[in-house]
C-alpha cells in the first residue's frame, strides 16, 4: 500500500520539474496515465513530462465539442515537444445523443458524463497514477488538494497543484512555449467551445450553469 503522507511530505519539497523526474523514478511508467485538454496552462505538464519520460502518451478526451483553436493548437505543441498523443473517444452513440439533445444546455452534467468521465473511466483501470495539471487557485475544490491525492483506485498527482496561473505562464515565457491562441482573446480557461466563455481564470466555465467542474477530478 502506498504511504501518501510520506510521498506528499517527500515531493512538497521539490520544484515541479523534479517532482516529475521523481514519479518516474518511483513508479512504473507504464502505470503512469497523464491527460491533457490542451488548455491554457497544460503546457507546463507537458513539458515536464516530456522532460522527465521523453514520448510518454499524453491522452486527450475528443468529447467533439473542442474549438478548432484547441486542436490547432495540441497539433502545434504535439510537433513543437514530439508528443506521442492518444486520444480517447466517447461512445459514438451517446455522443451522437448529446449532440441531438444539446445535451450541454438541458444537462450539462449528464453531456460531462457521456463525453468526457465515462471514456476516461474505460482507460483509467489500467493505470495506478493519474498525473494531472491542477492548480489550488482554480476553484474552491481544488484549494484543498494535495500533491498526490487519492482517488477510488487511482492515485492522483498534481506536480503544479501549489503553482498559480501567473507562475504557470512565467513558467511558459522562460521557455519560449506558445500560448493557447484563445487566451490572447481573453479566455483564462478552455474547454468545450459550448460550455467556455471569456472570463479570468474558470469564470468562463458553464458561466451561469452553476457548474465548476466537469466532473472528471470530483
Ligand atoms: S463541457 Fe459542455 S459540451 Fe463538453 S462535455 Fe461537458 S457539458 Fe458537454
Amino acid at each position: 500500500m502506498t504511504n501518501l503522507t510520506t510521498l506528499n511530505e517527500k515531493y512538497k519539497k521539490l520544484h515541479p520539474m523534479d517532482r516529475m523526474t521523481q514519479l518516474f523514478k518511483d513508479f512504473d511508467a507504464q502505470k503512469i496515465l497523464v491527460t491533457s485538454s490542451f488548455g491554457v496552462t497544460s503546457p507546463m505538464v507537458l513539458h515536464l513530462v516530456q522532460q522527465a519520460h521523453p514520448q510518454h502518451p499524453i491522452h486527450f478526451i475528443d468529447t467533439a465539442y473542442h474549438f478548432d483553436e484547441t486542436l490547432a493548437y495540441k497539433e502545434r505543441l504535439a510537433q513543437l515537444f514530439g508528443l506521442h498523443i492518444v486520444d480517447v473517444k466517447p461512445n459514438e452513440h451517446k455522443n451522437n445523443y448529446s449532440q441531438k439533445r444539446e445535451l450541454w444546455r438541458t444537462n450539462p452534467d449528464i453531456c460531462c458524463k457521456i463525453n468526457k468521465v465515462q471514456p476516461l473511466q474505460r482507460i483509467k483501470g489500467n493505470y495506478d497514477i493519474w498525473v494531472s495539471g491542477l492548480m489550488k487557485s482554480q476553484s474552491d475544490h481544488r484549494k484543498n488538494l494535495d500533491i498526490f491525492q487519492q482517488k477510488g483506485n487511482i492515485i492522483k498527482f498534481h506536480p503544479i497543484i501549489d503553482m498559480d496561473e501567473a507562475e504557470a505562464f512565467l513558467y511558459m515565457q522562460v521557455y519560449q512555449i506558445p500560448s493557447h491562441p484563445l487566451a490572447e482573446q481573453g479566455y483564462g480557461s478552455i474547454g468545450c467551445r459550448h460550455c467556455t466563455k471569456q472570463g479570468a481564470c474558470r469564470l468562463g466555465r458553464w458561466a451561469s450553469l452553476g457548474k465548476t467542474e466537469c466532473g472528471l477530478h470530483l
